[in-house]
């Protein structure tokens, strides 16, 4: 079984994102990049398969800046076998089916039998493009994995639902996302990150691509949250909580 890891190099999930000054997006000037979290997870998900017999390949691809070379090697060193770069320019904006589009023709070029990808990448919180990459191949899907199970031909995927966990079963090709439960990715180690800089990463200009991106969607503005007061009231008793809070309406 081959699997592809869909891997997106965003903002480290321990910085504190800025807005840019004019409000057109936010700051990414030296500001630490990291894999995407979900993403981390499904290439641990797919080195472990790969580590139990269940795979025999994993590949990780990435759309993005030629910055995104580090995110692959990242990958590589948890375990991933080779890696594909699909480069962008950075004035490229691209939407979740503009990424959908562009794994649609890695897929149809590496055909995995698996695909993983994370539930949602944590700078856009669109939690969009596995379900449509699904759509534009026809293949079966679970989102949200807390666990796979490889069973022969077949794929046995819990899926986190609200208020407990449902388990389905679906053949391959099959795209799953993956959910915070689904494992705890491991440290790359030193000789393993070594190792990794020695592994193939095929690099594909975008421009060499049948593909011109969609521009359905338009960010009009970016702004941070407002701040809180920080004014605080002292109330004597629960009573004089309740006329406070119907008096401002919230209950
Ligand atoms: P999103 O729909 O943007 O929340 O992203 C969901 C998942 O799609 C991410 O966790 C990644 O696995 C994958 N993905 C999104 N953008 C990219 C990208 N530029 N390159 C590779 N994978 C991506």
């Amino acid at each position: 079984m081959k699997i592809l890891v869909a891997v997106k190099r965003v903002i480290d999930h321990n910085v504190k994102v800025r807005v840019k000054a004019d409000g057109s997006g936010v700051e990414l000037a030296n500001v630490k990049m990291a894999m995407n979290p979900f993403d981390e997870i499904a290439v641990e998900e797919a080195v472990r398969l790969k580590e139990a017999g269940k795979a025999t390949e994993v590949v990780a691809v990435s759309i993005g800046e030629a910055s995104a070379q580090d995110t692959l090697r990242s990958a590589m060193a948890i375990g991933a076998d080779r890696a594909i770069l699909i480069q962008r320019p950075a004035d490229l904006v691209l939407e979740p089916l503009d990424i959908a589009r562009l794994l649609q023709q890695v897929v149809n070029q590496e055909q995995p039998d698996l695909i993983l990808l994370g539930k949602q990448a944590i700078d856009d919180d669109c939690n969009q493009t596995g379900q449509m990459l699904s759509a534009l191949l026809g293949y079966a899907q679970a989102t949200f994995a807390s666990q796979v199970v490889v069973e022969g031909a077949r794929l046995q995927v819990t899926r986190e639902i609200d208020g407990g966990l449902e388990t389905l079963s679906m053949g391959l090709p099959a795209i799953v996302t993956t959910d915070l439960r689904l494992n705890e990715p491991r440290y790359a180690t030193l000789p393993n990150i070594m190792k990794a800089k020695k592994k193939q990463l095929d690099i594909i200009d975008v421009a060499t691509l049948n593909f011109s991106p969609l521009g359905q969607v338009k960010t009009l503005s970016i702004t941070e949250p407002k701040k809180r007061s920080g004014q605080c009231t002292m109330l004597n008793d629960a009573i004089a909580l309740v006329t406070e809070l119907q008096a401002k309406e919230v209950i």
